[in-house]
């Protein structure tokens, strides 16, 4: 059976332990070896201690708990050729040749990249003496398999990534706790949430708890969204509302690309609509916590097809990532997915908004 290396990448998210015990079973379940790499792709740089094989009752329990059991890291010595050529030999030392990697776009970029460069690596651990080619034979290529872990759902190709209803549900949760209070007192929230260059969280929070106005990067207010925001507050006031809650993703911008900022807002509210505002920025409350169930699901039922991804790789398989679309489990062309997903990135720096919300919805037009 193949040896196969689960990690964790890039920022955690409710869910990636779910991943790492449906991976773990299942490579067992399917004759294979599993191994968890520790604290990201530190753990494969390191090596060691780092890599440990697993087995069935070590993930026990695991699909409750949230963050990521197995630590993640930001790596920068993975960035580095160097670092991936020492990686390379940690790995043959345990006899992995089959990574499957769980982390956001640039986890998954660096995944990919160590793929490319995989027989360039062997080489060089040959020519420099440290293994010999008959060492290396097993190991002329390597696997990889994409899991999208990221609160953000980020991601183009997939409806969700591991992690993002969890955090939207504490998002709502929290709003729901703020409701309470700015009810009572009458009073307005600007309320900050994660979201660097998606605002699905942000957009989806104000509509699960009917927000009155939301920021979000893809599509910024209109030129003049001061009083365009404050006329809307006073409408709302003027029609019984005791409360107001404007949501503000952490990326926001107007469309020069000039912050929008919480505190910004927050000003707004209180000199030109009069209203006693509040901010709160929820912060890593967001990616704490136990996954609700819908992530659970989503990383069990992936976790278990990377693992069949792995076993029927051929040398020439291109990598996968593991999304779900219309509620089916597929794998797709992992660069295809990470190129997507910079070109939204790249619309929102260009000011294209319109462009950036069409790559959005092409996810739910394919
Ligand atoms: P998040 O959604 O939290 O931002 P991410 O996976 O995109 O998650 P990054 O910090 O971009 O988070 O990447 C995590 C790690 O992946 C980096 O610290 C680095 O070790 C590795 N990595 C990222 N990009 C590359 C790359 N181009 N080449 C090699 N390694 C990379």
């Amino acid at each position: 059976g193949k040896r196969i290396g689960v990690v964790t990448s890039g920022g955690d998210s409710p869910g990636m332990n779910s991943v790492v015990r449906a991976v773990v079973r299942q490579s067992i379940a399917s004759g294979c070896t599993a191994f968890a790499v520790y604290e990201g792709y530190q753990g494969l740089v390191d090596g060691g201690d780092m890599i440990r094989e697993m087995a069935w009752e070590d993930v026990r329990g695991w699909t409750s708990e949230g963050g990521t059991l197995i630590g993640t890291a930001r790596c920068m010595a993975f960035m580095e050729r160097s670092g991936r050529l020492t990686a390379a030999n940690n790995l043959v030392e345990k006899g992995i040749d089959a990574l499957i990697i769980c982390g956001g776009d640039g986890s998954l970029t660096g995944a990919d990249r160590f793929r490319a460069e995989w027989p360039s690596l062997m080489d060089e651990l040959i020519s420099s003496g440290k293994r010999t080619e008959d060492e290396l034979k097993p190991f002329r290529h390597l696997n990889i398999v994409g899991l999208v872990g990221s609160i953000d759902n980020d991601l183009s190709g997939t409806d969700a990534t591991i992690g993002c209803y969890s955090s939207l549900q504490r998002i709502c949760q929290s709003i729901d706790f703020i409701d309470a209070t700015a009810f009572s007192h009458q009073r307005a929230f600007v309320i900050e949430v994660m979201g660097r260059h998606c605002g699905w969280l942000a957009l989806m929070a104000g509509v699960s708890c009917g927000a009155d106005f939301i920021m979000i990067p893809e599509n910024p207010p209109s030129e003049n969204w001061e009083e365009e925001m404050c006329s809307i507050i006073k409408k709302h006031r003027q029609m019984g509302k005791r409360k107001t809650i404007v949501i503000v993703a952490e990326g926001a911008h107007d469309r020069k690309l000039n912050k929008i900022s919480a505190v910004m807002v927050k000003d707004l509210l209180s000199q030109k609509v009069g209203l006693d505002t509040r901010v709160t920025t929820l912060g890593h409350v967001q990616r704490g916590g136990p996954p609700c169930a819908y992530d659970r699901m989503l990383a069990t039922l992936q976790g278990v097809e990377a693992v069949k991804a792995v076993l029927d790789a051929t040398p020439e398989t291109e990598s996968p990532v593991i999304c779900i679309v219309e509620n089916k489990i597929v794998r797709k062309p992992l660069l295809d997915a990470i190129a997507k997903t910079q070109e939204v990135a790249a619309h929102i720096q260009n000011m294209d908004f319109e462009a950036a919300m069409r790559g959005r919805d092409a996810e739910f037009e394919e």
